[in-house]
């Protein structure tokens, strides 16, 4: 079975990639077989990290951007309420606008666009294609804002200082080569990361 679980938006600025020579990792979307080019390969997630839908819990409504319905693993869910209970008690407000991605509602999304005239080599600077994103694990949140500017707020400054503490990463961070791109709004539950480097995030 060819065609992808899902497809993930990973909400990406810009990546700045074309399809890779030499790189030979495939996804088919619309039974159409598409090369994910330099900036993705290497990158295919492995079928343990991927999360069961069925084993995922809510995130509490109160640190949900408009009541949004956002799913997790029970282990990141009971950290990420730990950490924004904290964050609250500093006046800042950890709000999440995205969790766990649904494979058929991302998959529907890259069809569409290309149903609009965008071509996959395009469309995969911006969307993680099928496969290749971190909200696939149901271990990323996107906190508000989830835009550029998310660097410049109190919230990120916040999380720089004690996201670690709560075992999680700013795991998209600024690629020196210039190649990935930033997003300091994704934030991704890996204790085991966090304890063997202490400020992975630093930039
Ligand atoms: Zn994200």
């Amino acid at each position: 079975m060819k065609l992808i679980l899902a497809v993930f938006v990973l909400c990406v600025a810009v990546a700045g990639s074309t399809v890779a020579e030499g790189c030979d990792e495939t996804v088919v979307i619309d039974s159409v077989e598409y090369n994910v080019g330099e900036r993705w390969c290497g990158q295919r997630l492995d079928s343990t990290a991927v999360a069961d839908p069925t084993t995922l819990v809510r995130i509490p409504e109160q640190f949900c951007f408009e009541q949004f319905r956002i799913y997790v693993r029970p282990v990141v869910r009971d950290a990420f309420v730990l950490m924004a209970e904290a964050a609250a008690a500093d006046s800042v407000d950890l709000i999440a606008d995205s969790g766990f991605r649904s494979a058929t509602f991302q998959a529907r999304i890259i069809s569409r666009r290309m149903e609009e005239g965008d071509t996959f080599e395009r469309l995969i600077r911006f969307v993680a294609p099928p496969g290749y994103s971190q909200h696939e694990t149901g271990r990323a949140l996107d906190l508000v804002p989830s835009e550029a500017r998310f660097v410049y707020t109190p919230v990120y400054e916040w999380l720089k200082e004690n996201a670690a503490e709560f075992g999680f990463v700013e795991s998209l961070p600024e690629d020196t080569s210039g190649f990935a791109a930033r997003e300091s709004w994704h934030w991704y539950y890996l204790p085991e990361i966090v304890e063997s480097n202490p400020s992975p995030a630093t930039d």
